[in-house]
């Protein structure tokens, strides 16, 4: 491997950069203050709190995601001590593989541009794959992950072998992060891909293809065997068939009728043949909703709920789909522990299933997940939530099967069934311009903690500074940190991206963990 340039500052920039992490929080604690949020003695603590390197003894787990190019860009320590000082954080999530997008890198108008050095604009000049793969591990696939372009920024730096080191000395921990999705950096991903009801090849690989289970194990037992790493967390944000045929993310007519699904199908009893008329028949039927050719007399709900009486197929299909899906995760998971049984492995799930895929939740609890999974991350993004639901949940349920119901009325209904307070959340007017409370993160973390029921760690995803979000309270930010500890889980992972996160919501996460520690004493 080639090392070039190690963008770790001089020491007495480092020194500069303490100063300067210090000097930020200090401000921000002054500022609570005159605001009345903070009391003076606790402004001093958070200045001297960033300025020392260690955590408060009880400080629970704290993970950070991260893309790797904003690291290096950054330069390893300064920002590894910035996260460490701000927010707390002492595990690192970053991406070894994000097959989910062509490019890794933003517009300048997402990122944070108080982080000591001015953010830059890599869109389609950095990587998407940070480990090198060896071709032993892939003996049962015929899948590769492809090479990376040499051209691109940081190319020839070795990531996850130079963090190591530096997270060490910190007490920070390492984990690979990975986001699955179409497969533009995967060799030979056509063979793989599913088959949807019309006998047409889809966009996503089949979960059920043995060449993409073993593709997967391969990945996580390739780099657990060359990499120091604690844990690893992977998540794939796409929904089982009904739910996109009802909710549609895209117009993609339902899959997986590829010959390996419908083995799985006929070994459960299930009749592929009607499974696949019933979805055909129900994507027509929901396609010439959304397109408003009709409205039948006898209720567009009504008409839904005929197809699914009629074929109760599509509603087991659907539970393959997630039982196939839930297999790779377990096979990833027993790879990793072969070759390293104290590692960290659990699953990200996206804002959907978290807390508006009605479908996903009731296919199984967390607990049922919990023989293959160390953690289950979630995401739970208040701010952003808002606008999501405005534009993801009620606006497209009005175009499908929810059309009888005013969005006011859809809103109530989606309060009442996820357990939220329709009383403290946004009506349907202030959606996007408030997003969720603090209280969502609390009600969603309990819903979720009782779910695992001990068997599984939950960590909440505190999402702070996503794109889309109304402008965010670092007071919200502090409450939605300590609310998620109130409600019981094991650790946070502050989210989405820490290149789009302001150091006074970084500072305010922070604050709310070692307000944690502090009342577990
Ligand atoms: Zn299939």
């Amino acid at each position: 491997m080639k090392r070039t340039v190690n963008s770790e500052l001089p020491k007495e920039q480092a020194i500069g950069r303490r100063d300067f992490i210090q000097q930020v929080v200090g401000m921000l604690a002054a500022a609570e203050v005159s605001l009345g949020r903070m009391e003076p003695a606790n402004a001093n603590q958070a200045a001297n709190a960033a300025g020392q390197s260690g955590n408060h003894p009880n400080t629970p787990f704290v993970g950070i995601q991260m893309s790797p190019h904003t690291m290096l860009d950054e330069g390893i320590e300064p920002c590894l001590d910035l996260i460490k000082e701000t927010a707390a954080v002492n595990a690192v999530f970053v991406y070894s593989h994000a097959f989910h997008t062509s490019t890794l890198g933003k517009p300048l108008r997402d990122l944070a541009t108080d982080h000591g050095k001015p953010p830059r604009d890599f869109r389609n000049r950095v990587p998407s794959i940070w480990v090198r793969h060896h071709d032993e591990y892939f003996r049962n696939t015929r899948l590769r992950v492809r090479s990376t372009d040499s051209e691109l920024e940081f190319a020839d730096r070795d990531l996850f072998t130079e963090i190591v080191e530096p997270c060490r000395a910190r007490k920070m921990k390492v984990y690979a992060r990975i986001l699955e999705a179409a497969g533009r950096h995967i060799e030979n991903f056509d063979e793989v891909r599913t088959i949807d009801v019309y006998g047409n090849r889809g966009r996503y690989a089949c979960w059920s293809h043995p060449d993409y289970r073993n593709f997967w194990s391969a990945v996580a037992s390739d780099m657990f065997g060359h990499y120091d790493l604690d844990g690893f967390q992977w998540g794939a944000e796409r929904m089982g068939p009904l739910m996109n045929v009802i909710l549609p993310w895209n117009d993609d007519p339902p899959t997986c009728f590829c010959e390996h699904c419908i083995a799985r199908g006929q070994a459960a009893n299930i009749d592929a043949g009607r499974a696949k008329e019933g979805y055909t028949k129900l994507f027509e039927y929901v396609r010439r909703l959304a397109d408003e050719r009709e409205v039948p007399a006898e209720g567009v709900f009504t008409i839904f709920l005929r197809h699914l009486i009629r074929y109760p197929e599509i509603l087991s299909w659907e539970y393959q789909y997630r039982l196939s899906r839930e297999a790779v995760h377990k096979a990833m998971y027993d790879a990793i522990k072969a070759v390293k049984p104290a590692a960290d492995v659990g699953w990200h799930v996206d804002h959907q299933p978290s807390s508006w895929d009605i479908v996903y939740r009731a296919e199984m609890s967390y607990e049922e997940m919990a023989p293959y999974s160390d953690f289950i991350k979630l995401i739970l993004y208040h701010a952003v939530l808002g606008g999501r639901i405005y534009s993801w949940y009620l606006r497209r349920f009005q175009n499908t099967i929810l059309r009888e119901l005013s969005l006011r009325q859809s809103l109530e209904i989606y309060y009442d069934l996820m357990g939220y307070d329709k009383n403290v959340e946004p009506s349907v007017e202030d959606l996007r311009r408030e997003g969720f409370s603090p209280d969502y993160v609390y009600r969603e973390t309990k819903r979720s903690v009782a779910s695992a029921n001990g068997k599984t760690k939950i960590y909440a995803g505190i999402g702070i500074d996503v794109p889309g979000s109304p402008p965010e309270d670092p007071e919200k930010v502090y409450q939605a940190t300590l609310n998620a500890f109130r409600a019981g889980v094991t650790g946070i992972v502050v989210s989405r991206e820490y290149e789009e996160m302001k150091v006074p919501n970084l500072c305010a996460i922070g604050r709310g963990v070692r307000e944690a520690a502090k009342t577990s004493e």
